[in-house]
């Protein structure tokens, strides 16, 4: 025989249900945009070396990492499906449009940005540049496939949830958590080519930890980021081209050259020491600037400030000195520079605040 339900307890569970929802509703909404990498990386067969990244959807990425529902109400997009050694103009600006998108609306929080390490520093500079919001934007990878035996992908998606919820992480610019660690776009470097303890930030050290959903912010960044950036994509179809050439021992000024014949608008020197190069690359160099290319001298080493005017003399050949940013960083500040003037003392400044 059938039964009737006990009226009592349906409406006890519907009560549940409810409260459920209304707590879910009333959850942090973060974002995550997904492009790739390793963190949604998947090997041929369990066990086997090698894999390729980007091969996950973000909806596999979310279900991997239980417990987030806790901390914020998830939505996923997929922008791109990319190892980000493969990183490009085209994804650049899909992501930070719609980025800044999202970001406009009251209805979202904060947004992760899923990314391969390979790029990441450049990716994370770049939005810490364009976005034009104090909410919370995290970029977020990691060493090992989502397949792996130990894969870091799901705790370090975890973390990077959990500080794009949190209010204490508004006005960091955009941050990138990486194994228990948080970082300033500005500030992150990747050293390692395999370690999980890969990125470290060499001048300024990290900003915080983010370890198992908990935020600890022990330093805040300086420089001018997003809201408080002049720099933006508005209108902006296409980005400059900039070249980076390496300097080393012997050097001669053929890859200057084939930069300005390629039609850079500017050059990163990754010079040896404090941004030097032998005579004939600087000879190069100063041809360059003087045809209108902008030439900013960065360095090779990983860490340090690259000053004016030590053994170069950038006032006389027009140079402009990277200061902190490593070569691939000031390629993203030089080509966004480019967007608004090609005067190297404007550059400079430019250089000095972000
Ligand atoms: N090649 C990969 C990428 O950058 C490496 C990684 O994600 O760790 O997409």
């Amino acid at each position: 025989m059938n039964r009737l339900p006990n009226t009592p307890f349906v409406i006890l569970g519907l009560a549940i249900l409810v409260a459920a929802a209304a707590a879910a509703e009333d959850l942090p909404h973060v974002v995550v945009l997904a492009t790739g990498g390793t963190i949604a990386g998947a090997q041929p067969a369990e066990g086997d070396p090698g894999y390729k990244a980007g091969s996950l959807s973000i909806d596999s990425l979310i279900a991997a990492a239980p417990g987030m529902d806790k901390i914020a109400r998830i939505t996923g997009e997929q922008i791109a499906s990319i190892g980000s050694q493969d990183m490009n103009d085209e994804v650049w600006l899909k992501l930070a449009r719609r980025a800044n998108q999202l970001l406009a609306t009251p209805e979202v929080d904060g947004i992760v940005v899923t990314h391969g390490t390979d790029t990441l520093e450049e990716t994370a500079y770049f939005l810490n540049l364009v976005i034009k919001s104090d909410k919370p934007v995290v970029l977020v990878g990691s060493m090992r496939p989502a397949t792996s035996t130990s894969p870091d992908g799901p705790l370090n998606l975890y973390n990077a949830v959990a500080v794009a919820a949190d209010p204490a992480a508004r006005g960091l610019g955009v941050t990138v958590v990486s194994n228990d660690d948080l970082f300033a776009a500005r500030e992150i470097q990747k050293t390692n080519t395999t370690d999980l303890q890969t990125f470290i930030s060499p001048n300024r050290g990290q900003l915080g930890e983010a370890y198992y959903g908990k935020v600890w912010l022990f330093n805040r960044p300086i420089n001018r980021h997003t809201t408080s950036s002049e720099l933006s994509l508005d209108g902006v179809e296409a980005l400059p081209r900039v070249d980076i050439v390496y300097s080393h021992a012997n050097a001669d000024g053929t890859m200057v050259e084939a930069a300005v014949a390629a039609g850079a608008k500017g050059i990163v020197l990754a010079g040896v020491g404090d941004g030097n190069a032998t005579k004939p690359m600087v000879d190069a160099l100063a041809a360059a600037a003087k045809k209108g290319v902008v030439v900013v001298r960065s360095s090779r080493v990983g860490s340090g400030i690259v000053r004016r005017n030590i053994e170069v003399d950038d006032d006389t050949l027009g140079f402009v000195a990277s200061l902190e940013l490593n070569p691939q960083k000031a390629r993203v500040l030089l080509r966004l520079a480019l967007l608004e003037t090609a005067e190297p003392a404007e550059i400079q400044r430019m250089f000095d605040e972000y």
